[in-house]
């Protein structure tokens, strides 16, 4: 394993047949200091806001391919995204070639400190 390549999307865990690999609930942070978020069931708590921006969206539909929940569809010329799939790995936001994907953690953890 690639310690900086894995985004903790939970899928290995899922498919090794002998349980070998576990993915915990956690922040964790990433060597440019960005923080992530990573969970192995998707009905658990969920952190971040997705958005994408539909001016810089060429709907290459890469994200799509890529997203390891299918959280992500294209349909009529339109990137759909389905909250109730994601993960929050931020596959989709590292692998978008214009940047039309963010992922917000930061208000979350604000709103968190403010209560
Ligand atoms: S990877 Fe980026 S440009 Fe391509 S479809 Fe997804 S959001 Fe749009
Ligand atoms: S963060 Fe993106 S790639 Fe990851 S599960 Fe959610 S929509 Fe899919």
């Amino acid at each position: 394993m690639i310690k900086n390549n894995c985004v903790y999307c939970g899928l290995c865990a899922d498919t090794c047949k002998f349980d070998a690999i576990k993915v915990y609930d956690d922040y964790y942070y990433t060597k440019d200091g960005k923080l992530y978020f990573a969970r192995l069931y998707v009905d658990g708590e969920r952190k971040g806001e997705f958005s994408l921006s539909d001016k810089r969206c060429q709907v290459c539909t890469i994200c799509v391919k890529n997203c390891p929940t299918s959280a992500l569809s294209c349909e009529d010329d339109k990137i759909l995204f389905d909250e109730e799939n994601c993960i929050y790995c931020r596959e989709c936001e590292q692998i978008c070639p214009v940047e039309a994907i963010n992922i917000d953690f930061e208000k979350e953890i604000k709103e968190e400190i403010e209560e």
